[in-house]
């Protein structure tokens, strides 16, 4: 493969950012993938550890340094800090660059970013459906994205046509990723499902258990099961990024509690009716969706008792 970006500016240098850096240098040592890397974070705390541990090629004191002569522009800061960075950035983007980005929310940040556009600048909005509970500098990785899907936000969801998308998918696919395309009203809503109200769920049943370790001492925690494990280190993501995530993507999200309470209530009456049949059916079908992701290649089916991978 031939060079496909000259120049990436990697704006926010948290896990994303990071990973996506260690995963260029990894695809660079095989075949050319990117020229040079730059970097801005907006504290200068983080730039500096940047700078000790030798992430980007360059890191810049200013968004507008980083992004000067960049072919690639991805955003890397919270859903809610988008605009404010495309604001900065715009008036010092290359023509025929390509902004992205990577946020959890595709719909409000394609609202906000679309109007700050330069003329001659494309937007691809997209998203890598990888992670962990940890953030910052330090906290990435070169394989976070292997064999994960990094979806790209199209109109049509049909049609990765345009050479900026197709541009991208490459360079997504060098980094170790599998590139699907989505509406944004779609993506958004599957990610309700797969990803937003699951966190929500888990970050509530860690309140619960907290109010509750108030009352049994630490017996919570003490005998803390891999259920409850699980749902801690979900509920140990970052504050901010999960805020904006809420904020911004409140009307799928809130579609999708409506439903999942109206299940807990049917689960809630079987249990106090004793209908044994109905949690019997109920946990069958959910064990079968378990093993399609497991068959999918998405996760293992080895023993964890939540201590293992800290992937989400
Ligand atoms: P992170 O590790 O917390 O890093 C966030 C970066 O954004 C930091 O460099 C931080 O700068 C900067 N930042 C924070 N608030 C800012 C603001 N108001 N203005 C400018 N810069 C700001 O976050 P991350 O996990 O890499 O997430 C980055 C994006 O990826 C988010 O949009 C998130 O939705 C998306 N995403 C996250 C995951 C995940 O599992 N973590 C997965 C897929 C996509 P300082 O360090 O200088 O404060």
């Amino acid at each position: 493969m031939s060079v496909v970006y000259n120049r990436v500016a990697l704006i926010g240098l948290g896990l994303i950012a990071s990973s996506m850096f260690w995963a260029i240098r990894r695809a660079n040592a095989k075949d050319p993938l990117v020229g040079e890397v730059t970097g801005f974070a907006r504290t200068e705390a983080t730039r500096a550890t940047a700078r000790r541990i030798g992430l980007c090629d360059k890191v810049c004191d200013s968004a507008a340094q980083a992004v000067e002569g960049a072919d690639l522009v991805v955003l890397c800061v919270p859903v809610g800090a988008m605009g404010a960075v495309m604001e900065e950035i715009a008036p010092h983007l290359k023509k025929g660059a390509t902004v992205t980005d990577v946020g959890s929310v595709k719909k409000s940040v394609i609202e906000t970013v679309t109007p700050l556009l330069p003329e001659g600048v494309d937007f691809v909005p997209g998203h890598p459906l990888a992670g962990t509970e940890h953030s910052g500098p330090e906290s990435g990785f070169a394989t976070l994205f292997d064999n994960r899907w990094c979806l790209l936000i199209t109109d049509d969801a049909d049609t990765p046509t345009s050479p900026a998308e197709l541009r991208l998918g490459e360079f997504w696919q060098a980094l170790g990723a599998n590139v699907d395309v989505m509406t944004a009203d779609h993506h958004d809503l599957v990610l309700a499902v797969t990803s937003h109200t699951p966190h929500l769920i888990a970050y509530t049943m860690v309140g619960v258990a907290d109010d509750l370790r108030r009352v049994t001492d630490s017996e919570v925690v003490k005998y803390s099961a891999a259920g409850f494990r699980d749902f801690t280190r979900i509920a140990a993501s970052d504050p901010t990024m999960w805020r904006d995530v809420f904020l911004t993507n409140k009307d799928a999200t809130l579609e999708i509690l409506g439903r999942f309470t109206e299940e807990l209530f049917s689960l809630q009456r079987a249990i106090r009716t004793g209908d044994g049949d109905l949690l019997f059916d109920y946990f069958t079908r959910t064990r079968a969706i378990r093993r399609g992701i497991v068959e999918a290649g998405q996760d293992t089916d080895a023993p964890d008792f939540g201590r293992g991978s800290s992937r989400s």
